[in-house]
């Protein structure tokens, strides 16, 4: 499956960079009409008999069988979405035969083809580099056959520029192995670094939750609390604090045994966080002890959600225990005039009265019975 997304990856990539080389091919068609251009104003200026068979022999000629290659290709490509270095490689030597064969009197031109070559770079692939060079040496020998050709350069001449052409390969070559190094290097890294964030990821779960519960532990309680802290100084954001304490939970321990125990405190957690909505935090606090923050509610509708689970809790029958068991809770809502220890700790000092006057209850100092009914 990665290795299929992958490659389409570069599949389409080399979609797009087969339309950057034909408009590389278009520039150099615009470059080399401007040239024949220039040549032919210069011939009018200063040569004016001859400006006549200029025109149309190495103006209008050249450039109809280019725009026709041009068009050609760019139909092939754009309507027909054909898109592969075959073609590219084929649009380019011709382009470039085009020109040595209607300028016949310019020598070297034939080095023209290293341009071709240069093109195919784009796709650093050796093969699709090797492919152009067969290409360009057949253009090459084929123009040898023409007898106006082999009357104007020497087989000397000849045999220099395939050399040359075979010279420019190579380095060509080296510079797509470079190419190829750098990127290799650089898929290597990407994926270490996404080894990393997997890790990190990981790592930042592994401090932020208490293993047991699945629940945020302490510390994570600590910093959302200064945040929320901040929160409702600054915005007016309704934040509660319950503080959740199993009862008798020593006996539960004495009685069945330190594993029976997990297996009940986990199952308090699963009803805390299925009680609790994405905008609280609930947290194992300490090791009986559950604490969680509450935001966006009034404090009656909170009360009104831990009393649900405060039942649900009490309700819910233990086989390991062969017995319900309770939790007493303390709540408080913040107010801009607290301090943050004196929100905790007055929390606490609720929950110690929740213990105090007989367990399995929801205390809160700040609502009225009349309120809550
Ligand atoms: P109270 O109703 O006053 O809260 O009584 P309690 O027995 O629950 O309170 P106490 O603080 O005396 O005892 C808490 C017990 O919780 C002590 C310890 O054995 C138990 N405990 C703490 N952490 C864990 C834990 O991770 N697993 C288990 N199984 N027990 C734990
Ligand atoms: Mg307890
Ligand atoms: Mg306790």
């Amino acid at each position: 499956m990665g290795k299929m997304t992958n490659y389409n990856h570069i599949e389409r990539n080399n979609k797009l960079w087969t339309e950057k080389i034909l408009i590389i091919y278009w520039i150099l068609f615009l470059i080399s009409i401007t040239g024949h251009m220039t040549g032919w104003i210069i011939t009018v200026y200063f040569f004016p008999d001859y400006s006549e068979g200029f025109f149309l022999n190495l103006l209008i000629i050249p450039a109809t069988i280019q725009l026709a290659l041009m068009g050609i290709t760019t139909y092939l490509i754009k309507i027909r979405g054909i898109s592969n270095h075959i073609l590219m490689t084929l649009t380019g030597t011709l382009l470039i035969y085009a020109v040595i064969v209607t300028h016949l009197e310019i020598p070297g031109l034939q080095i023209l083809f290293i341009l071709q070559m240069a093109a195919i770079l784009v796709y650093l692939d050796q093969k699709k580099l090797t492919f152009s060079l067969y290409i360009n040496l057949i253009a090459i020998m084929s123009l040898y056959l023409i007898p106006e050709m082999r009357n104007t350069i020497t087989i000397y001449e000849f045999s220099c520029y395939v050399f040359v052409i075979l010279g420019s390969y190579s380095i060509f070559r080296i510079v797509l192995s470079r190419a190829n190094e750098v990127l290799d290097n650089l898929h290597h890294a990407i994926e270490k670094e996404q080894q990393l964030i997997v890790k990190s990821t990981m790592m930042e779960r592994l401090t932020k939750i208490d293993p047991l519960t699945n629940l945020y532990n302490h510390k994570t309680f600590y910093e959302y609390l200064d945040f929320l802290y901040e929160q409702c100084v600054t915005s007016d954001m309704p934040v509660q604090l319950a503080l959740i304490d199993i009862d008798n939970f020593k006996q539960v321990n004495d009685l069945h045994g330190h594993s029976n125990g997990d297996i009940v405190l986990k199952r308090v957690a699963q009803a805390i966080s299925e009680k609790v909505t994405e905008e609280d935090i609930a947290a194992r606090y300490g090791g009986e002890e559950f604490a969680v923050l509450l935001t966006n509610k009034s404090l009656e509708s909170t009360y009104q959600i831990l009393e649900e689970l405060r039942h649900r809790i009490a309700n819910e029958f233990h086989s390991e225990l062969n017995n319900c068991i309770t939790v007493s809770i303390g709540l408080k809502q913040l107010e801009k005039h607290f301090t943050k220890s004196e929100f905790f700790h007055e929390t606490d000092e609720l929950l110690y009265k929740a213990k105090h006057n007989g367990k399995n209850q929801t205390v809160c100092d700040q609502l009225t019975l009349a309120a809550v009914k």
